[in-house]
């Protein structure tokens, strides 16, 4: 799963609420719920994937490192300390680090490097053993493994316990024969690295918590974020749409206008427009009542958008009951040839009906040029639709 995947529907109640509940409780989180959980260690392996891969170098490094140490010291173990250091540790950590970058199991990282980790615990306990080292010596590099795991890789709390335990473990074990046998010092040196590996988990624990509480900050976010976009959406489409004929309405229109004018002006493509006009409809009105009235409005706009291409042409209502309808890319003759289907479109809409209306359409067409503005190719529409209407009505003018 990607991180910047969305985890919930904009009406997912149940896990928004569980978000809240969460954020809300005052004890520490060791888990969330496992749809949360699962986006959590996908979320947040990615985070630390880059950070985690450069502290697991540098370790790998420094351990590698250690081989001029095993040489100073015991110069006849060096082919045995370079075996282990590069075919058994170095080696499996490289296609560790391989595997984290490339596999998308996320839930399976921390138990890879957990993994690397025991193998470098008994790869650090056997070098030991094989340099005599004294036994402050193995508590010291074994507590600094244990800080790597814990709060340089930041493994989560289950694999950071788990490793921790097992890394004491091997230690422990390694050093068992002197243990029982010699001074209280080796055992001091071992509580050392068991009180290492205690604080090191205690701060484990602190900083998975503070990354779960930022992470559902982060979901928190993302919901009101998603939710303003949709309102906005929501409020946008309301302000562009006539209420009564659900096509665009004035506002849209002229905003329409103005994109398609730039785009023409630039593509040297012309631009039409035709302004509709419903004819005597005063007279509907009185006649056969509002309603009647608001249906018939309707079915005009209706009849008049279902003639142009939606894709590319818009229909507005530009109020009261005159329609406009924008047209990029068209001419004169597609212009004309529009508003023809519109008059006999209305006829056939309206067929059987004991009321019908008609309509007179004014034309504008023109290639935007120099000087040209988009109020002279209203201005030009209208005229072209007072005419229409002085030359009795029902008809279509192209304005000059
Ligand atoms: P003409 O042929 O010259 O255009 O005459 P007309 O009667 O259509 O024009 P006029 O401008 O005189 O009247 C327009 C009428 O449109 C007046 C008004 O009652 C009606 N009208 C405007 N908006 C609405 C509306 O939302 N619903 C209804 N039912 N009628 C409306
Ligand atoms: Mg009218
Ligand atoms: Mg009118």
């Amino acid at each position: 799963m990607r991180d910047n995947e969305r985890l919930f529907e904009p009406n997912d109640v149940q896990n928004r609420s569980l978000i809240d509940k969460y954020l809300q409780a005052r004890d520490r989180i060791w888990r969330f719920s496992s749809k949360i959980e699962d986006h959590y260690i996908a979320h947040t392996a990615r985070i630390k994937l880059r950070p985690s891969l450069i502290g697991f170098g540098v370790c790998l490094l420094l351990f590698n490192l250690g081989v001029f140490w095993d040489n100073y010291v015991k110069p006849e173990i060096l082919y045995f300390a370079l075996a282990i250091r590069i075919i058994g540790v170095t080696i499996p950590c490289l296609c560790v680090g391989w595997l984290l970058f490339f596999w998308k199991n996320y839930r399976l990282h921390d138990w890879l490097l957990s993994a690397s980790m025991l193998l470098i615990a008994c790869a650090i306990n056997s070098l030991a053993l094989m340099r005599e080292a004294p036994a402050n010596h193995k508590a010291f590099l074994v507590s600094l493994l244990l800080i790597v795991c814990n709060i340089i890789l930041q493994l989560r709390t289950l694999p950071a316990v788990f490793t921790s335990v097992g890394i004491s473990a091997i230690t422990t074990a390694f050093m068992w024969p002197v243990l029982t046998t010699t001074s209280p010092g080796y055992w001091q040196a071992v509580s050392y690295m068991y009180i290492t590996a205690v604080i090191t988990l205690l701060a484990n624990t602190r900083l998975d918590s503070t990354m779960r509480r930022l992470y559902l900050m982060m979901l928190k976010d993302q919901i009101r974020h998603d939710e303003i976009s949709r309102e906005n959406e929501e409020l946008s489409a309301f302000s562009y749409t006539d209420p009564l004929t659900g096509i665009a309405n004035r506002r849209r229109m002229e905003q329409a206008l103005r994109t398609a004018w730039t785009g023409a002006e630039a593509n040297g493509s012309p631009l039409a427009l035709l302004l509709i006009d419903i004819d005597h409809f005063k007279r509907f009105n009185d006649t056969y009542g509002h309603p009647a009235g608001d249906a018939c409005l309707q079915l005009v706009a209706r009849t008049i958008a279902g003639q142009v291409r939606h894709m590319t042409d818009l229909t507005a209502r530009m109020g009261g009951e005159e329609f406009a309808v924008l047209m990029p890319g068209a001419d004169e003759n597609v212009a004309e040839l529009i508003a023809s289907r519109i008059h006999s479109a209305l006829v056939n809409a309206q067929a059987g009906q004991t009321h019908s209306v008609t309509a007179s359409i004014g034309i504008a067409s023109c290639t935007p040029q120099e000087g040209s503005t988009i109020e002279e190719l209203v201005s030009s529409a209208d005229k072209a639709l007072y005419m229409a209407k002085n030359g009795g009505r029902n008809q279509t003018v192209m304005a000059a």
